[in-house]
């Protein structure tokens, strides 16, 4: 049986080498390294793919997040919504540009936002809200949308964990993650669902305004060559990251359609452990695409657990283990948005699984068996 990897990107990579090499052998001997072909390419995708009218391809995925803010023009002191339980990048971004990151707790059981307790957290200084798609599946935007408009709040959707997750609204629309908000942000970092060699990451929005903004802040706040409109920086997808990408979206139905079934497999092996641990809860209301699967550990025997997996060869994580309220760099920057109890308790029992479209079903099977044995 091959090693187990949380993700196996070399597996990925073999099973594409052909046309990855070609794509990037080809970048090289083109001479042309920033912008290019490929970049206009995969921004073309990406918008194809989701559905938005504009894609603003940028360095990384918390570039994304912080262009996206900037571009809502946003004062120091104003209040943004974030989930309390997530990665960083959101409350990063937020207090990096002296706004005040208002956590507020999430879903028991799908670890998104609670769309309940965002309107307790509004006060006449929250301007946003980022929701962020957590491990695959969308948050629940149709009441998060509501809660938005009701106070006039912008959205900003972290879609760094879901590209290609579809939430279908009550009214039976169907909208791709990142496209139902004011502005949507990716990430491409190697290990998201399509990832590429290094830092990439990307914007999307229907909003031409933003779209412009947006576009002017990666260059250097420029329209023109050396005429600076706005106070901008440097944030560009490589040429050469933007080739790997355009072969990997060829294959990201696929990728996510195995992650999919890998998901499928683990939960139906993993039924008999009832009383030990949760499988994920997918949603009715939206896809799930499985950038994690997250296993709720009861009767506290998750670092237990971790480490009797490690012991037999058996990879694992901890996303997340300190909700952002109780981050040191935070401790006096965040406004907590009401009680904070479930993200403590999330924080306490999660435990990720690998996943990725190259596990096999005896990897599987492996992994589960080695659970049920040693959860019992
Ligand atoms: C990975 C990730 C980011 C940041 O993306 P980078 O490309 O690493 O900067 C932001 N938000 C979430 C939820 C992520 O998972």
């Amino acid at each position: 049986m091959r090693k187990i990897e949380m993700v196996d990107l070399v597996a990925q990579y073999g099973r594409l080498k052909s046309q990855i090499d070609s794509a990037v052998l080809d970048v090289i001997a083109s001479g042309q390294y920033i912008n290019g072909k490929h970049v206009d390419d995969f921004a073309a995708n990406l918008a194809a793919l989701t559905g938005a009218r504009y894609a603003i391809p940028c360095a990384n995925g918390t570039d994304a997040l912080l262009l996206a803010l900037i571009a809502l023009d946003l004062k120091p002191g104003d209040e943004v919504i974030i989930p309390d339980f997530t990665f960083i990048a959101a409350a990063e971004v937020v207090a990096m540009l002296r706004l005040t990151p208002v956590p507020v707790d999430v879903d028991y059981k799908t670890f998104n936002i609670d769309a309940g307790k965002i309107a307790e957290a509004v006060t006449d200084r929250t301007r946003a809200v980022i929701p962020v798609h957590l491990f695959g599946q969308c948050c629940d935007m149709d009441p998060i949308i509501k809660v938005a408009k009701e106070y006039g709040l912008y959205i900003v959707e972290d879609n760094a964990q879901s590209i290609n997750a579809v939430y279908t609204f009550p009214d039976g629309e169907r909208r791709t993650a990142g496209t139902m908000g004011d502005i949507g942000t990716f990430s491409f970092f190697p290990s998201k669902n399509l990832g590429c060699y290094g830092d990439g990451g990307a914007v999307v929005t229907d909003n031409e305004r933003f779209a412009r903004k947006l576009k002017m802040l990666t260059v250097h706040g420029q329209e023109r060559k050396y005429e600076h409109v706005i106070i901008g920086c440097n944030s560009r997808l490589d040429n050469l990251q933007a080739a790997v990408l355009n072969v990997k979206f060829t294959h990201l139905n696929d990728d996510t359609a195995a992650r999919q079934s890998a998901a499928k497999a683990y939960t139906e092996r993993l039924a008999g452990c009832e009383g030990f641990l949760e499988t994920p809860y997918v949603r009715q209301e939206s896809s799930h695409v499985f950038h994690q699967y997250t296993l709720k550990i009861c009767n506290g025997r998750r670092d237990e657990l971790k480490l009797r997996l490690a012991k037999q060869g058996i990879p694992s994580m901890i996303y997340y283990p300190v909700p952002v309220h109780r981050q040191p760099a935070f401790k006096n920057l965040v406004k907590q948005g009401g009680d904070l109890r479930v993200s403590e308790e999330l924080s306490q029992s999660v435990l990720s699984l690998p996943m990725h479209p190259d596990l096999t079903a005896e990897q599987i099977d492996f992994i589960a068996a080695e659970i049920t044995k040693q959860i019992r």
